[in-house]
């Protein structure tokens, strides 16, 4: 097992390997993998087949970034991934935030810069001032 090991590791090296691109890439196969197992039992057609088709396709690349040797061009890419899901990511975050803090805290936006705020839930009508910005302006909770 060992030994088994340490080849995996040599044959490893200088290969790129998982990202979060090829996390991705893993479970966008395995979510279309159980669409297409559905799709399957209402229709039979070549369309089906021309999917599975697909779907070895993007598993033959997932596993073909993952070997790859050009380090650099992988990491490009895995930069560009990040880049498109950043603000998608973010909106996440400030939702599971809000849902945390929906008992303690409310959110609310800026009225000049746009930013963010979480503001202590407090009953009736305040005055907040930004943190990025330093205007104030009236807050209704
Ligand atoms: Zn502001």
């Amino acid at each position: 097992m060992g030994n088994f090991r340490n080849k995996f590791i040599r044959f490893m090296s200088g290969r790129y390997g998982v990202d979060e691109f090829g996390k991705f890439l893993v479970w966008a196969y395995i979510f279309l993998l159980i669409v297409i197992s559905v799709i399957d039992l209402f229709l039979n057609s070549i369309a089906v087949l021309i999917l599975r088709l697909l779907l070895t396709l993007l598993a033959v690349y997932a596993i073909w970034r993952m070997f790859s040797r050009s380090i650099y061009r992988r990491r490009n890419e895995n930069e560009k991934y990040k880049a498109i899901t950043a603000p998608l990511k973010s909106n996440l975050r400030l939702l599971k935030n809000r849902f945390r803090d929906r008992k303690t805290h409310v959110y609310r936006k800026c009225p000049y810069c746009k930013a963010v705020l979480r503001l202590k839930k407090i009953k009736g009508k305040h005055r907040a001032a930004c943190p990025r910005c330093g205007k104030s302006f009236d807050v209704k909770v």
